[in-house]
This record gives structure tokens, sequence and C-alpha cells, in this order.
């Protein structure tokens, strides 16, 4: 199956700007920013999308809210506040088959979302 553009920065076969990585995952600048910080965090794991994830991932999912909070920290918008976002499936906006956490912020998000 062809790697996911995820998956070839994880495997630094196309490069990113990463800010923070570990063991489980990689956190890295969205290419297309929506947000003056729009990063990304990507399991290593490659789960396609969240509703595929298995209960024996419980931990790993919680991980990578906990290093959204680490990528806000680095990117100085813990404080100021900011919004985790995962798209899934097709009604979900979701275009990358590769779990993917958006940590968006830097100024003011309107809700609903479109
Ligand atoms: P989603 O629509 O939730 O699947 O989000 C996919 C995100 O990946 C989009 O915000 C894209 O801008 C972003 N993206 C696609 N290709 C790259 C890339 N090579 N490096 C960084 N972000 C990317």
């Amino acid at each position: 199956m062809e790697k996911t553009v995820f998956q070839k920065i994880i495997d630094r076969k196309i490069p990113a700007k990463i800010v923070y990585e570990d063991a489980y995952c990689l956190a890295f600048h969205d290419i297309t920013p929506q947000a003056p910080v729009h990063c990304l965090v990507v399991p290593k794991t490659p789960i396609a999308r969240l509703s595929e994830a298995k209960v024996e991932q419980e931990a790993l999912l919680g991980h990578l809210l906990m290093v959204a909070n680490i990528v806000a920290e680095l990117k100085g918008i813990r404080e100021s506040g900011f919004r985790v976002v995962i798209n899934c499936g097709k009604d979900g906006g979701e275009t990358v088959p590769h779990l993917h956490v958006h940590v968006l912020g830097g100024r003011s998000l309107q809700w609903p979302p479109g």
C-alpha cells in the first residue's frame, strides 16, 4: 500500500518543520496553516483514523493529547488557549488517512466550524 505523506515525514523521506518527537509520535507544522499556530501531532503507529483506533491504543490516544499540550507550550499558546481537532472520515473533512491531531491557536478561533 502507498505510504501516506505523514508516514513519509515520519520516515524522513520528505521534509517537515518538526516541533516535537518522542518514541510514539511526531509533531510538525501544517503545510497550509489555518491559524498563526497550526501543528499536527501524528502517531508513529499508522492508525488510519480515529474511528479505526483499537481499545488497546487508548493510552496512545491519550498521549497524543498530552503532546498537543506540549506543542501548545512550545509554540507559546498554552496560556492564551488553543483548539485540538481530529477530522475523521469523509464528512469529518479528513484528507490524509493517518490519524493526526491538529493544534490551532494564536488567534481567536470561531465556533461552530463550517
Ligand atoms: P485533514 O484534513 O484533517 O486530514 O488534515 C490534513 C492536513 O495535513 C491538512 O491541514 C494539510 O494542510 C496537512 N498536510 C498535507 N500535507 C502536508 C505536509 N507535507 N506537511 C505538513 N502538513 C501537510
